[in-house]
């Protein structure tokens, strides 16, 4: 069997099937490609078979060839908030670029893949507020609905009205609010499996300055507690949640910061120093540095707090 970069085994698979797979999807597949350049964290082995799509019917197109050829697949969004194995991953990565927007008075429509950073411009440009919270998250939509993305109390869940799924039977759903079932960091996505294509969410019409103000104060508050240079993946363990809200929960960074996190490392995977709940690749670090790194920080918390930190990141890939 041939192992080439890092990993990546096209000859696992059965005889023919990369030539099917050329076939089938066109010159936007790959083979070989390199996740590290596809994740924040900037650190992950190869995908056996990568597809970039930029319509909904290329990424179920995607969907429907993995299922066809029995290939694990995996959608990829911005990329912000995963570890990818250093051997990568055994399958078909389907990258989402889909972006189409369409606004109609305080109602905006977007495919999953927009970024957003491009919704937050367009609302602030628009007039439309609720969306300030978002400014400086990274990723897609659909990664933001997928995990309940959120900041200063507030979370995606707050401004999305409706989505268009696709189930695992391949079926084309349309669902409201209630269907996705939003807690802290946590949307039915995670279990059901359905792929989000696009949402409607639904802004209030507010002063442009006040918006503009706004965003300039979150974007000043994280810059001065996040890592801008460093790869990361943002907050790494879930904060511990709260019984009377499901948007913020005790700081798992202030746990980890009195079992003292933010000296440690393990080779390039560092404890971010401003944040004890962000692990940070300062240069080579591998997966498998930052694993060890997050399970000594999860054993040093539940030896002194008896609490069990859980990720937030996900982890792709053996
Ligand atoms: C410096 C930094 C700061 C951050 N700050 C925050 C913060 O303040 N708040 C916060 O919540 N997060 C934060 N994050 C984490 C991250 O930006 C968010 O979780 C983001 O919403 C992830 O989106 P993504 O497109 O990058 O998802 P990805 O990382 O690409 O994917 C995450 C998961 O979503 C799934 N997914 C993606 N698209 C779809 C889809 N269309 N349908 C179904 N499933 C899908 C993927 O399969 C995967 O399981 C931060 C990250 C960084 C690097």
């Amino acid at each position: 069997m041939s192992i080439n970069r890092r990993g990546c085994n096209p000859k696992a698979y059965p005889e023919g099937i990369k030539q099917k797979l050329f076939e089938i999807l066109g010159e936007n597949l790959k083979t070989g490609e390199l996740l590290a350049s596809h994740t924040t964290f900037r650190i992950g082995g190869p995908a056996d078979f990568f597809y970039q799509t930029s319509t909904p019917e290329e990424l179920i197109k995607g969907i429907n060839t993995a299922k066809e050829f029995n290939l694990p697949y995996f959608v990829l969004g911005g990329g912000s908030n995963l570890l990818v194995s250093d051997s990568g991953f055994r399958g078909l990565v389907i990258k989402n670029l889909c972006r189409k927007v369409l606004i109609q008075e305080n109602k905006v429509s977007a495919q999953s893949g927009t970024l957003l950073s491009e919704l937050v411009d367009l609302s602030e440009e628009l007039g439309l507020s609720g969306l300030e919270f978002a400014a400086g998250i990274y990723g897609t939509l659909g990664g933001a609905v997928y995990g309940n993305a959120g900041a200063f109390g507030k979370a995606i869940c707050e401004v999305l009205e409706e989505g268009i799924i696709l189930t695992p039977k391949g079926k084309l759903e349309i669902v409201n609010r209630d269907y996705f079932e939003f807690d802290y960091r946590h949307s039915k996505l995670k279990s059901s499996k359905d792929i989000l294509l696009s949402t409607t969410l639904t802004l209030q019409k507010e002063d442009r300055e006040r918006i503009r103000k706004k965003i300039e104060e979150n974007l000043k508050v994280r810059k001065s507690r996040l890592p801008e240079e460093e790869g990361s993946a943002g907050s790494f363990f879930k904060n511990i949640k709260s019984s009377k809200n499901c948007l913020s929960g005790v700081s798992a960074g202030y746990l980890l910061e009195q079992v003292g996190a933010k000296e440690m490392r393990i080779g390039d995977a560092k404890v971010f120093p401003k944040h004890a709940n962000i692990i940070i690749n300062s240069g080579k670090a591998t997966s498998r540095d930052v694993k060890t790194l997050a399970r000594i920080l999860k054993e040093k918390v539940k030896e002194k707090f008896n609490i069990e930190l859980e990720e937030e990141v996900i982890y792709l890939g053996k």
